[in-house]
């Protein structure tokens, strides 16, 4: 059975620091949920909390519309892979695996025959059935999180929470991890509550993302949701790079460079209170939303190309204003862009949020249209 998870104004604090604050939360059965933020924002708290290994000072964990606060760690149906969540280093591989059945009280322990059927069926689904008998530390760093995870699943929970999983290894060996976890989770239709401060394993694999600051809930949607409708600045500047260029809004929602007239962008939505105040705004731009072309007297400079893999990334300044633009590296060449000289600039699309101190909750998302600086 599948676990659907309510978390209702969880609060937590260490001493005077407060690392929830009233957190609400509802997890849907069946979906990987990535809880994503930088370090210090509570993720782990808000999973141990789920886990059991922790209580929190207020508030209200559900799992299947249960409250599971008062339940020992063992009766949630929970399963964990944590970073640092080593194996036992004297037992094998399928001593390990095993390990959650055989200390099951008499009356609900399956049979051996039960088990070893068990165990040798979660090796298959983790691909490691050759090791059964290797001990962990004959194993690699991957193979070790693969048989945790393998451990974690032999009790059949409702709810896999997993922290930083694969933390510790290398980023080939990560990427290849994340996409079998995803395969994997898709297959047996457990709810799983991942933990990560990688962006990009959150955007690639999650379902959803609950992205956290602070202690609280910054903002909670799929992948596409956070990418293309981040809820504040925060949001869009953790899922990615974004050059910020400082605006005011213009006659008929346009995006002027603040200190110029140069319009860098149409499309604002012009009845939205901010753009008929004449507001300053900061237009967010991500590095392959901007496009430098190359032109004897653009108000561009480039100050320094190099390659960044499959990508080349443009440094330039513009009016003091520090810019970077990502092009397909094989693109470069033709494009004629290279350092000391000028360019002009083109916006494809951003997003404004009012600046600093201007009061004003809502964000401006626009589709530019094609404004090219000079005109
Ligand atoms: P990271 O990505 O670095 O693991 P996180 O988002 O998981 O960060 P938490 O581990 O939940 O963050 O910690 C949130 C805050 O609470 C941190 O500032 C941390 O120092 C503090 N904290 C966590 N556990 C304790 C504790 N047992 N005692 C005191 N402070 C704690």
């Amino acid at each position: 059975m599948t676990g659907h998870v309510t978390i209702r104004n969880l609060s937590r604090s260490f001493g005077t620091f407060a690392a929830l604050r009233d957190v609400s939360l509802e997890i849907p059965a069946g979906e990987l949920v990535a809880l994503l933020g930088p370090s210090g924002s509570g993720k782990t708290t808000l999973l141990r909390i789920i886990a059991g290994l922790d209580l929190p000072d207020a508030g209200q964990v559900l799992i299947n519309g249960e409250d599971r606060i008062a339940r020992h760690p063992r009766e949630r149906g929970v399963g964990f892979v944590f970073q640092h969540y080593a194996l036992f280093r004297h037992m094998t591989v399928g001593e390990n695996i095993a390990f959650g059945l055989r200390v099951r009280p008499r009356g609900e322990r399956p049979t051996r025959a039960e088990i070893r059927s068990r165990v040798a069926t979660l090796l298959d689904l983790v691909q490691l059935g050759w090791l059964i008998d290797r001990y962990p530390s004959e194993l690699s760093g991957g193979q070790r999180q693969r048989v945790a995870l393998a451990r974690a699943l032999a009790i059949e929970p409702r709810l896999l929470l997993l922290d930083e999983p694969f933390g510790a290894l290398d980023t080939k060996v990560r990427k290849e991890l994340g996409a079998w976890l995803r395969d994997l989770h898709h297959g047996t239709a457990i709810t799983s509550l991942l933990v990560t401060h990688d962006q990009e394993e959150a955007l690639e694999l999650a379902d959803r993302i609950v992205l956290m600051a602070q202690g609280k809930v910054e903002q909670v949607g799929t992948p596409a949701e956070l990418y293309t409708r981040p809820a504040t600045p925060f949001v869009l500047e953790f899922l990615g790079e974004a050059n910020r260029l400082p605006c005011r809004l213009g006659e008929g929602g346009a995006a002027i460079l603040a200190g110029t007239g140069d319009v860098l962008a149409h499309g604002l939505e012009p009845d939205h209170p901010l753009a008929r105040s004449g507001a300053d705004v900061t237009l967010y731009v991500r590095p392959h939303d901007l496009l430098l072309e190359p032109e004897h007297e653009g108000p561009v400079v480039i100050t320094r190309v190099r390659m960044a893999g499959a990508f080349a990334k443009v440094e330039a300044l513009m009016q003091g204003i520090s810019l970077t633009a990502l092009m397909p590296f094989h693109r470069l060449g033709a494009s004629g862009l290279r350092e000391g000289e000028h360019a002009r600039l083109r916006v494809l699309h951003g997003t404004a949020f009012a600046a600093e101190g201007v009061e004003h909750p809502a964000a401006l998302r626009f589709e530019a249209r094609g404004v090219t600086v000079p005109a």
